[in-house]
């Protein structure tokens, strides 16, 4: 690979070279188009001649030669491959959508190659049957258990009549949750409510009706208004539009997609979805999908997501009745003569809120520009853990938007190099993220440091002024920076192990306990400044987004908490049998209490997340993550010190250094000496 006395220097391939730039970081300023294909290829010529290592080694296998070997393989890989998918994410053009496509079936046979050859999971086994007479430490034991649970979970020790048997079935899986997500899109695209009259726009905001003009003048019914059920439409539709048969309209037709018994109806798509994944889990030795995916989770057991599921549901859900209830006085008072519908809602919440805590966006913006936020987010960093971010423009970048630091412990030695990219673009995707292009390891002895990026959707500066972000824009910072630190604190040896290769209930923890510090008031007075006069948040506007923060969170607690039940209801099934689809639903949804007035976040048939995303006996994760982010950032309240530094130097160690050399669970019990409590949260959420 290394071709410094290579006399065509100039034509090299600079992906496939040494990186000749400060800390190892890509030279982004040198890599073209061309130069993707060619090193993947190379790449994977690399790693299989890596694995074709192990597997012929004629040593007997052992910790080092095969499961470490396995670990380290891949580097120039992964080197390559974080470099296209982080940019093709951030930065993307025709050239890449065509290189990415080209790389799909390509990249899946090579994986395929590893995680399927039997001799490499031969070794692996003998490895980990022999572990009880290996020493090993704590992370090498960690990762041969994950290495070892990666190929049994996909069907590795199975009998070849059992492996074809599964393979038949995630073929069939992938093409159902494919044609679910198909279904789903016709269903909300060809549904459109046009709205003829005027008098029919009362209480709709100004932006949203030349937005449904436009809408309707794309779709050649100019002179009209076209609300979709995209959520940038319904949802505000439904908060503000004063005509409750329209709302029940548009609610009915979002809430009834893909049920409708049309060729796009996603009940019996449901119904083998679930048998197949009974199925597949019950040839591994699960008893239900559930068991299968929470075994590699925090949560490890379906009973652990109920108990905290119920939990939360009982507050929560009394909430939801004390927050109808005084909605309905509010509809009595207006002498409206109906029962609060699940159709009113925003409606009347949105009436509530401007009564009581109605705050300006725009206002509040004013004390939240970019150069103020960044400039808190790295204060409250080095509060925490003393260490600083230095800007380096003379590294290269992607883009030229893309700002560069270096992260420098307190002692003022190197950490690692974190890439900042805020602002949208065309080439960018929606959102915000926390990526790398290179995690934390230790490889022939010397540490290897993070090269981190975030990469957000800020709001820009526009005319004469500086940008001037949401709070909620403040509150990703925090959050993306929370998963930064992840992978510029990690100390680990094997880098498949290192940074946020955490599962995904826990993965949230370190960056949304971040945001505790983003919105406490006292941190908000420190940066949170008037972007012409200087001058400091008022208590005032404090106290309105304090009270807002609470507002209506029996709602949105309770909606979310009925999907994750129903999610946990589905893949509870035990045994391969019939679904009816409404039935099993309205069934699930009476045995918790939910209320007429709310329905789930999500019903069966658009419940995307679990039939056609990756998050199947998953979706509780969100407030599992929350749960612990609240109890945690506790820890350092119960102190009487948001900045107590021996709270800061334990989570430092105990789990943002950890990555995934230990189970979660033990990680937060020596962080913070017991398990995790529902109350914070309550109290976060005005649930208590
Ligand atoms: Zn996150």
């Amino acid at each position: 690979m290394l071709t410094s006395c290579n006399p065509n220097q100039k034509e090299m391939n600079p992906l496939l070279a040494e990186f000749d730039t400060p800390f190892g970081v890509p030279p982004f300023d040198l890599i073209k188009y061309e130069h993707y294909m060619p090193a993947f290829k190379k790449a994977m010529e690399v790693q299989n001649e890596e694995i074709d290592a192990i597997v012929s080694n004629p040593e007997a296998a052992s910790f080092e030669n095969t499961i470490a070997a396995l670990d380290y393989s891949g580097d120039l890989y992964n080197k390559v491959s974080n470099i296209f998918y982080n940019i093709k994410s951030a930065n993307t053009s025709d050239e890449m959508q065509e290189i990415a496509k080209e790389l799909v079936p390509i990249i899946s046979e090579h994986k395929s190659n590893i995680s399927l050859n039997p001799q490499l999971f031969e070794r692996i086994k003998t490895v980990y049957l022999g572990r009880d007479s290996l020493d090993l430490d704590q992370e090498q034991a960690m990762l041969l258990e994950k290495t070892y649970k990666r190929f049994v979970r996909s069907g590795a020790d199975l009998s070849e009549e059992d492996k074809a048997n599964m393979r038949k079935i995630d073929e069939q899986l992938s093409m159902l949750s494919l044609q679910f997500g198909d279904n789903l899109l016709e269903e909300t695209n060809n549904y459109i409510l046009l709205i003829e009259n005027e008098e029919d726009l009362e209480g709709l905001p100004e932006g949203l009706i030349s937005g449904a003009a436009e809408a309707a003048e794309e779709a050649g019914q100019a002179g009209k208004w076209v609300f979709t059920l995209q959520k940038p439409s319904w949802i505000p539709f439904l908060t503000y539009c004063e005509n409750r048969e329209l709302r029940e309209e548009i609610y009915k037709a979002m809430y009834t997609r893909a049920n409708r018994g049309n060729e796009f109806d996603n009940k019996d798509i449901i119904e083998l979805i679930i048998k197949l994944r009974t199925e597949r889990a019950q040839l591994l030795g699960y008893k239900s999908h559930a068991d299968y995916v929470l075994e590699e989770r925090m949560a490890k057991t379906p009973e652990n997501v109920n108990n905290l599921l119920m939990k939360l549901w009982v507050p929560a859900i009394r909430i939801a009745r004390e927050e109808a209830a005084m909605m309905q006085k509010m509809i009595d008072a207006e002498g409206g003569d109906f029962k609060l519908a699940s159709w009113d809602w925003w409606y009347y919440a949105e009436k509530i809120r401007q009564e009581k805590y109605a705050l300006d966006d725009e206002e509040l913006r004013e004390y939240f520009s970019l150069e103020d936020v960044t400039a808190g987010v790295f204060m409250v960093i080095n509060k925490l853990y003393g260490i600083t971010f230095e800007r380096r423009d003379d590294l290269p970048v992607y883009h030229e938007d893309v700002i560069a630091y270096e992260v420098k412990n307190a002692d003022g030695s190197h950490l690692g190099v974190q890439y900042m990219d805020f602002y949208p673009r065309a080439s960018k995707k929606s959102g915000a993220w926390s990526t790398s292009y290179r995690r934390q390891h230790v490889r022939d002895g010397e540490n290897v440091s993070t090269i981190g990026s975030i990469v957000c959707n800020f709001s820009k500066p526009s005319g004469d002024k500086p940008a001037l972000i949401s709070f909620d824009e403040a509150e990703t910072f925090f959050h993306e920076m929370g998963h930064a630190l992840h992978g510029q604190f990690s100390e680990c040896t094997y880098p498949g192990i290192s940074g946020s290769s955490v599962p995904r209930d826990f993965v949230e923890l370190p960056s949304q306990i971040m945001e505790n510090w983003g919105e406490n008031r006292g941190v908000l007075k420190e940066y949170a400044k008037h972007y012409k006069t200087g001058e400091a948040i008022p208590d005032e506007l404090l106290d309105k987004m304090e009270a807002s923060s609470k507002f209506n969170m029996g709602f949105t607690t309770t909606e979310y908490l009925a999907a994750s039940f129903l999610d946990m209801f589905y893949h509870t099934i035990t045994s391969v049998k019939d679904i009816d689809v409404n039935a099993f639903e309205a069934e699930a949804m009476n045995s918790i209490g939910l209320i007429d007035e709310i329905i789930p976040r999500y019903k069966s048939t658009y419940f995307s997340h679990i039939f056609s995303g990756g998050y199947s006996a998953g979706y509780y994760s969100y407030i599992w993550s929350e749960v612990l982010d609240k109890d945690a950032f506790n820890a350092f309240v119960e102190t009487g010190d948001i900045f107590n530094q021996d709270v800061a130097s334990s989570f430092r160690y105990n789990i943002l250094a950890k990555g995934g050399s230990l189970e979660p669970m033990e990680m937060y019990l020596n962080f913070r000496g017991k398990e995790p409590d529902v109350n914070a949260l309550l109290k976060a959420r005005g649930l208590n």
